[in-house]
């Protein structure tokens, strides 16, 4: 089996320049508090999964900072690299997730891991795409209008297949910025680890 991360350097690397232009879209709207004018405070990730040489990819998280003595809130956008507090980064979950439901459907004999993920946390992610994600009124907003509709009792695979293109750095990318509002606090969800 091809290893899922292997081969996706390009994507992993257009992934940081949507998360880089998301960020100075967010800078230059100024704080949501104030108006004041937000200065860059990335803080580190050290994400895990066998990311290999695109770690580096992913040390940061970033995000922005009140300038304005007196309010100094943070401001974290909207990521198409990380899914809220999940420390594996967003593409390994949701890559993870689509193994997990093939495996399932075909019985499979499972080792401990699937993709340096190990299985309690599969499982974990695998509940809470269909308990926790679906409560989160993001997706009762967005439910709606995805036509086919997409299965919930199948999520999170079901959602990949339908932003399926024949490309799979092309559909992973479209779900990640799909779910991109999301992946921050500031949009007042929390995605939980
Ligand atoms: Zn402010």
């Amino acid at each position: 089996m091809v290893h899922p991360i292997e081969g996706n350097a390009k994507l992993f690397a257009m992934l940081e320049k949507v998360d880089e232009e998301m960020t100075e879209q967010a800078r230059c709207g100024g704080c949501l508090h104030c108006g004041g004018v937000l200065h860059r405070a990335d803080y580190p990730r050290k994400p895990r999964g066998e990311l290999g040489e695109a770690e580096k990819l992913f040390e940061k998280r970033f995000s922005l900072c009140c300038s304005r003595e007196g309010c100094r809130r943070r401001l974290t956008p909207q990521s198409v690299r990380f899914l809220g507090r999940k420390v594996y980064v967003g593409f390994v979950v949701l890559v993870v997730g689509v193994m997990w439901a093939e495996l399932m459907r075909t019985g499979a004999v499972l080792g401990k891991r699937l993709a340096g993920v190990p299985l309690r946390t599969v499982r974990r992610w695998d509940a809470w795409w269909r308990t926790g994600f679906t409560a989160t009124s993001f997706w009762r907003a967005e439910r709606a209008r995805l036509l086919p509709p997409v299965d919930e009792d199948a999520l999170v695979a079901s959602l990949v297949e339908r932003f399926g293109t024949t490309e799979q750095a092309a559909t992973y990318r479209r779900v990640l910025a799909f779910l991109a509002p999301v992946t921050t606090n500031s949009a007042r969800i929390a995605m939980g680890s």
